[in-house]
């Protein structure tokens, strides 16, 4: 038998149905205003900013990005409008102090973006990576043509440089490179051409994802030390260490390092031929530094590879001379560090210690 239902309750049942009944029995809760997250924007300068005539300030790039206000509220400042090379390491303790004293008073950002020169962005990167001290992301952008040039990728560079400082996945994965849609680590990542617009590349170690038109997709992970993380705190250091880069090459002179340990270099960054190979009288200059307390890194000029640690556990034969010994006391192995990158994490690796284990396990850990 059929049942029916009384007229009232079907009349009741199609305003329900038809969304006119009274707002206290139909209306959806009201969508909580979304709030977009906020990213700050430091601008330092950089082809990104080098239009023929004026540099573009941090307001003028600020505004040259389309749609930015569909994915954050930007906020913005010039920190410096200079060639990358120009930045002084005094000015790089500036930037990193700026950045986390950002991040401890003002918990409402999301993410931070620099923009660079490209010349030496990746030492500046890899900076930040080791001393900003927030789960929080720094986002390194450059743009290899400038903005007087047909083709400027800079702007575009800049937005997908904020969508990743809005993205909550970028969090606890250092300082992030972003030009060419692609999303590089600074810890890996080398300009490895001059003049092309892929030249930031992380060699063998890969991307740590893309910046797509949907979304920024992250497929990589950084195993290193980043972040919260990271032993190296600027609170007190007013000045970096000097630390030099050697190069090796067929037949080189001693006398460079000799004068680099002369000038007050604290620390020797040695780019190696493959494994470990020294040149001409360079093992005179390294036993000078030696002699002198100057810490001695090597790194391999091949642009990728390792230079692992002596074992610990072998002891230093016996008939070794004492200077010898001494020479051990003062090397260090760059691990897979660039000779440029081995100097950035020499310089602070020396604002903490001055003992060659411990610096030996920095360079293990970062
Ligand atoms: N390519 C240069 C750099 O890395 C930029 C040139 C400039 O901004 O003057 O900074």
């Amino acid at each position: 038998m059929t049942r029916l239902f009384p007229p009232t309750l079907l009349l009741a049942m199609a305003l329900l149905c038809s969304g006119l009944a009274g707002p206290s029995l139909l209306a959806q809760p009201a969508p909580a205003a979304v709030t977009l997250p906020r990213v700050h924007f430091v601008a330092t300068g950089g082809t990104i900013s080098n239009r023929d005539g004026g540099r573009l300030t941090a307001e003028e790039l600020a505004k040259s990005m389309p749609g930015v206000e569909r994915y954050a509220r930007l906020t913005f400042e010039q920190f410096a409008n200079v060639a990358s090379s120009e930045l002084s390491l005094a000015q790089w303790l500036g930037l990193a102090k700026r950045i986390n004293a950002l991040y401890a008073s003002d918990k409402d950002i999301a993410g931070v973006v620099v923009t660079s020169g490209t010349d030496t962005l990746e030492e500046t990167a890899f900076f930040l990576h080791l001393t900003v001290r927030d789960p929080r992301p720094v986002v390194v952008v450059g743009s290899m043509r400038n903005p007087s040039t047909l083709g400027y990728e800079g702007a575009a560079n800049l937005l997908e440089g904020v969508r990743v400082a809005a993205d909550p996945a970028a969090r606890n994965k250092g300082a992030l490179v972003v030009l060419n849609d692609e999303i590089n680590s600074a810890r890996n990542v080398t300009k490895t051409d001059a003049l092309r617009l892929q030249t930031f590349r992380s060699r063998e170690y890969g991307q740590l994802g893309v910046v797509d038109r949907d979304r920024v997709v992250f497929f990589n992970q950084i195993t290193q030390r980043t972040n919260e993380r990271t032993e190296f705190d600027l609170a007190n250091v007013a000045e970096l260490p000097r630390v030099d880069v050697i190069m090796v090459y067929q037949g080189a002179s001693g006398d460079l390092i000799k004068a680099a340990v002369d000038n007050g270099a604290k620390g020797i960054v040695i780019a190696v031929a493959g494994a470990g190979a020294t040149s001409g009288t360079q093992q005179e200059g390294l036993a000078y530094a030696a002699e002198k307390g100057v810490f001695v890194v090597s790194s391999t000029r091949t642009g990728s590879g390792r230079i692992a640690p002596p074992r610990s556990d072998l002891p230093v034969a016996a008939q070794a001379t004492e200077a010898q010994r001494r020479r051990r006391m003062f090397s260090v192995a760059g691990e897979d560090h660039t000779p440029v990158k081995a100097r950035v994490l020499l310089m602070l690796a020396l604002t903490r210690s001055s003992d060659r284990a411990e610096i030996q396990r920095i360079f293990s850990e970062y």
